[in-house]
């Protein structure tokens, strides 16, 4: 079987990375979930008092070192899973991953991690810019109000649904805006809204359009 990668895009709360982790599983491929390294990359920033884009000197690039070994992110060698889903770090990964420093030397870490497997990524530019090429491409969607109703039911986070949706909202405005790698769906990939989908449903779908060898 020859190796192949599956690009997942889509906005906050789509349910990427519950659909990409299931995926791997059920396929025996690798996953990466690149949205933990903007958190991470993030984390370290807010931990280094820097807190917008003046501040930000691509020099600091050479003292992070982000590793991603299963369901955990390690930052310099510290277990980080839990702290990069804070709310501050949720609040300025917007800015940070706009910045084209950060995307070019994360986009090549996520290329290296990718290299000689079978994998599938998660993110919001994985079809269009990290690997446009993939052999399999989606995007996958919800409404806001069902996205805000997933994040709000997981209980994770002290926060009204009104206010978790207004939230989901302003990153997808923000990460679909921004000048570099915008969040958008790659002309030849496949769109889909996983609304009224359950989880199983949505595998399904992925799986209905991949080659029979690659899912076996
Ligand atoms: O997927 P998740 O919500 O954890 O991603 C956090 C943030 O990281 C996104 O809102 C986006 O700003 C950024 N991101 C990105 N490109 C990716 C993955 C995530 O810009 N490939």
């Amino acid at each position: 079987m020859n190796n192949f990668i599956i690009a997942l895009d889509g906005p906050s709360g789509s349910g990427k990375s519950t659909i990409a982790n299931l995926l791997a599983k059920k396929l025996k491929i690798s996953y990466l979930n690149t949205g933990s390294m903007y958190r991470a990359l993030t984390l370290y920033l807010l931990e280094n008092n820097i807190k917008k884009t003046d501040d930000f000197d691509k020099n600091i690039l050479e003292n992070i070192n982000i590793d991603i070994n299963k369901d955990k992110v390690f930052l310099n060698g510290e277990d980080v899973s839990k702290e990069i889903r804070d709310k501050e770090v949720t609040e300025n990964v917007s800015w940070v991953s706009s910045m084209p420093e950060v995307r070019e030397y994360l986009v090549e870490m996520q290329r290296n991690i990718s290299n000689n497997k079978s994998i599938i990524l998660d993110g919001r530019d994985i079809g269009t810019v990290v690997f446009p090429n993939a052999k399999y491409k989606f995007y996958l969607t919800a409404s806001s109000f069902v996205r805000a109703k997933r994040r709000f039911d997981q209980k994770e986070i002290a926060k009204s649904f009104e206010e978790i949706k207004e939230d989901i909202e302003k990153r997808d405005y923000l990460d679909s805006h921004r000048k570099i790698s915008p969040l958008k769906k790659a002309d030849d990939a496949i769109e889909i809204d996983s609304s009224d989908l359950t989880i199983a449903q949505t595998i399904d779908k992925i799986i209905e359009n991949m080659d029979k060898e690659d899912v076996l």
